[in-house]
């Protein structure tokens, strides 16, 4: 289990390198690795790093899901959004792994998506062996 903080109501962090240390401490050398968020207004998805883009991934959301359009969710609670937004993202990826290294192309990085913090949040890190 991987714990992070993340920083602003919606965030956008790099998580490759946290992956990538929970597989050095593990003993598999190929298979697969599942990273799992434990949470309904979070996502994970597999791109590009890149500033501008984040910010466009960032304002994509705002404009598919805005934020007070009338959700039932918000009679109860404030956030339905965010649920919404973490929907189309998915909770999860499923990456190979060989010689214990990610397979991840040059410009592929493991994005935790933050869409209802900022908070304390946990990430589920599964290795299966080949
Ligand atoms: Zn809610």
């Amino acid at each position: 289990m991987i714990e992070i903080a993340t920083n602003k109501q919606v965030d956008v962090i790099d998580i490759t390198s946290c992956i990538e240390k929970a597989l050095q401490n593990s003993a598999l050398k190929s298979g697969i690795c599942l990273v799992y968020t434990l949470h309904t207004t979070t996502g994970i998805i597999i791109n590009e790093a890149e500033s501008g883009l984040i910010q466009d991934l960032t304002i994509l959301m705002a404009k598919m899901v805005p934020k007070d359009a009338g959700y039932e969710h918000n009679k109860i609670d404030s956030n339905a959004h965010s649920h919404l937004r973490a929907v189309l993202t998915g909770n999860s990826v499923v990456i190979p792994v060989e010689n214990r290294k990610l397979v991840l192309g040059t410009w592929q990085k493991i994005l935790f998506l933050e869409f209802d913090g900022p908070r304390k949040r946990r990430i589920s890190v599964k290795i299966v062996s080949e």
